[in-house]
């Protein structure tokens, strides 16, 4: 193929135009990108040696740096796996990553992109905040052609064959001149490049050279006590393996020794990342033997409700060459992941007492993905329930289920919920008036998983978890307001035919005290939230029939059994039946089947009142 001149992707243009006029202030960082993606590609070169059979010389994995004062440029050059042609045009010169874009929308947005981009990462594209010019040559392992790609971060790049280029990725940035003042420093000083690579890339596990000295100690920070890490070196880490600019949250280290050996160092991070609900998502840990990377993404060492938690396990008794399927089955894989799961649990139990704030930030973010573990991992559920907390109706901050039971009332058995789809939907659901009135706490769930790990946990310390909305409530008796319940028999009876369409029962409710009506399911009936996710997800679900409960102190439902007493076959009857169905319907927040009758036989009927 001969040379092309190729337009940027959109987004890519909008990125290089930022990085063009250099909104980072740090601009150093560019090299430790650089580097990134080339450990990151000798990373790969071994493991396709060794997992797949490539024949490649991984003998010397490395990494260069060479400086050019004259043409002002400076090189990084690896011998790593490389890019094909169509690699390169796809990897450079798009922008796969869904996040950033996502960072593309929040700039757009916001008026202090400085601020915000700090907190993405942008990779190679970073170079164009000291080069007027970036030129790339790779060849990918196993192929007998290398590709010149060129750009100086405008609308568009060139494109060539490069017949004797060796394999891997020489990138040479055309370093713009210095300028102090805006912290664009002389990137071929040979003082600063150290600098740089000793603050952001000495754990790098690859040699780091420039002319013969090696400028990075290569010591695996996993391996270092934790007293003798500094803070900046975790940071540093954290970003390289996971690809996230903010700082984590915690840091966990762990170490067994014994029979089986293994060394772990786990980052939560401080922040959820945009991919987290999404089935294709990054995940899981990096697994290293004996200091080699074995497999990124290790999704066996992590269940998936965890899969957020970034870091590196490093296995002493692995086969080098232990293939995903072994993996799985690995009786020590499996031992090392009970553990890790165990200490991830116990750190944040920690965290809550111990930094309530973090915890809150960790629970904010991640809480919903932890939750699913009630569904999944049965051995943990209750440790994952001591570091839950949710929304209720006794004040503004989430509480723990113990701190619940803890102000549980005299003789009150059960941990009351409603789930639902908002605060404000639940709170002034009808379903809670009696709760309120009476002054029964009831937790508030309204994410969507919570619809369904409620179903899966029986109780929490003993008590039951029982949903307001559900079943017959029996709230110890109230004596000062014993409710009616003569004589509704007749109309309960004709509610129960008008609105045989909509409900399987009509009764009488101690759950109301201002609203007339309210619907109910039966223990064991499918939310009506539950329902509708369902129904969004595609499936189809048979519509479950609720219960219509009347508050019998009510004028609405006083005055209807009067009227049915006296006319038991007016029309008008079954229209009201409606209204008060729907009424129910909309209090709870629900949605009308067929809200234009509703609207019109609630017009007509407020027009007679006039
Ligand atoms: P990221 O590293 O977060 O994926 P980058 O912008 O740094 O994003 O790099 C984009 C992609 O280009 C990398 O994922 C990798 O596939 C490819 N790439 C970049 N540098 C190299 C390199 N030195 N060797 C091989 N591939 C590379
Ligand atoms: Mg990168």
């Amino acid at each position: 193929m001969s040379a092309e001149t190729l337009e940027f992707q959109a987004e890519a243009r909008q990125l290089l135009q930022l990085m063009v006029h250099s909104i980072y202030s740090n601009k150093d960082i560019f090299l430790r990108e650089l580097i990134s993606n080339s450990s990151d590609a000798l990373d790969k070169l071994r493991l396709a040696a060794l997992a797949d059979g490539l024949e490649a010389d991984t003998s010397d994995l490395h990494i260069d740096l060479e400086v050019d004062k004259e043409a002002r440029t400076l090189t990084v050059r690896d011998n790593g796996i490389g890019m094909t042609r169509d690699e390169v045009v796809e990897l450079i010169g798009t922008i796969a990553k869904s996040g950033t874009a996502e960072l593309l929308r929040q700039v757009r947005e916001s008026n202090d992109a400085k601020e915000l981009i700090g907190q993405f990462g942008v990779g190679f594209y970073s170079t164009f905040m000291v080069a007027d010019r970036v030129t790339l040559v790779s060849r990918k392992a196993g192929t007998d052609h290398g590709t010149r790609w060129e750009s100086a971060g405008e609308g568009s790049y060139t494109i060539d064959t490069e017949a004797d280029a060796p394999v891997g990725t020489a990138v040479t940035v055309h370093l713009r001149p210095a300028d102090e003042e805006d912290a664009l420093y002389d990137y071929t000083d040979e003082w600063k490049i150290k600098s740089i690579v000793k603050r952001y890339s000495d754990f790098i596990s690859f040699p780091i050279r420039m002319g013969e000295e090696t400028l990075n100690s290569m010591k695996a920070l996993w391996a270092r006590p934790r007293a003798e890490v500094s803070d900046d070196e975790y940071k540093e880490f954290y970003r390289h393996i996971s690809h996230d600019w903010t700082d984590p949250l915690e840091i966990i280290n762990l170490k067994a020794e014994g029979t089986f050996e293994y060394e772990a160092l786990l980052f939560i991070p401080s922040r959820a990342p945009h991919d987290l609900f999404q089935r294709d998502g990054r995940a899981g840990l990096q697994l290293y033997v004996k200091r080699v990377f074995i497999a990124d993404d290790s999704r066996e060492l992590m269940p998936d409700y965890l899969r957020f938690v970034k870091g590196v396990v490093d296995a002493a008794d692995l086969s080098l060459n232990i293939s995903r399927e072994i993996l799985q089955q690995d009786r020590h894989i499996q031992m090392i992941r009970r553990r890790l799961v165990k200490k991830v649990l116990s750190t944040i139990r920690d965290m809550m007492t111990a930094a309530p704030e973090k915890y809150a930030t960790f629970w904010r973010e991640f809480g919903r993905a932890v939750k699913e573990g009630l569904l999944g991992d049965s051995d943990n559920q209750k440790a994952i329930l001591d570091i839950a907390t949710f929304a209720s109706t006794a004040g503004t901050e989430p509480t723990t289920l113990a701190g619940y039971v803890e102000r549980m009332k005299e003789g009150q058995e059960e941990i009351y919920y409603l789930t639902g789809e908002s605060r404000a939907q639940v709170e002034n659901s009808p379903h809670m008036e009696a709760f309120t009135a009476q002054g029964y706490e009831v937790l508030l769930l309204t994410d969507p998983v919570d619809e369904i790990w409620v179903e899966a946990v029986p109780e929490y310390d003993g008590r039951k978890l029982q949903s307001i909305a559900r079943g017959s409530v029996d709230l110890p008796k109230n004596d000062d307001e014993e409710k009616p319940t003569e004589g509704f028999d007749p109309l309960l009876g004709f509610l129960k035919s008008a609105l045989a369409e909509q409900v399987k029962e009509v009764r009488l409710s101690h759950r109301l005290t201002t609203s007339p009506a309210c619907l109910v399911g039966d223990t064991d009936d499918m939310t009506p939230t539950l329902e509708k996710m369902y129904r969004a997800m595609g499936q189809e679900v048979p519509r479950v029939k609720r219960i219509l409960e009347l508050n019998p102190t009510h004028p609405l439902v006083t005055g209807l059994r009067t009227a049915h007493e006296q006319h038991a076959d007016d029309p008008a009857l079954t229209e009201t039946a409606e209204l008060l169905y729907g009424t129910a319907l909309l209090a709870e927040g629900g949605d009308l089947d067929n809200p234009a009758r509703f609207a019109k036989l609630l017009a007509d009927r407020l027009s007679r009142t006039l």
